[in-house]
């Protein structure tokens, strides 16, 4: 289990939830990303993230909403293909 960051985020990355992440495992490349991607195999679930997000971005992964579930892979996906992961974000963005 991990948390994910969801649709919310894209276009509004002020990094709140990168501040209180006490593991840094919330990344993100300002010159091609649109969004944060928290790595999976990083997380350990405290919740903090979550919180301090003004956009409620931030979700469990068994409680995405549905919408949103592609986020999961997402996030995973940014660690080992990141232009995938961005390919994905800009669709989602076109579609919402
Ligand atoms: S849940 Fe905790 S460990 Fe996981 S990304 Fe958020 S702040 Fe970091
Ligand atoms: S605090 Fe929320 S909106 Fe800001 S970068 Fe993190 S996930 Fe994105």
């Amino acid at each position: 289990m991990a948390y994910v960051i969801a649709e919310p985020c894209i276009d509004r990355s002020d990094q709140s939830c990168v501040a209180v992440c006490p593991v840094d495992c919330i990344s993100s490349d300002p010159s091609s990303d649109r969004k944060f991607y928290i790595d999976p195999d990083g997380c350990i679930d405290c919740g903090s993230c979550e919180t301090a997000c003004p956009n409620q971005a931030i979700f469990r992964a068994d409680q995405l909403p549905p919408e949103w579930a592609e986020f999961a892979w997402i996030d995973a996906t940014w660690y080992r293909d990141p232009d995938a992961a961005r390919d994905a974000v800009d669709g989602a963005a076109s579609a919402a």
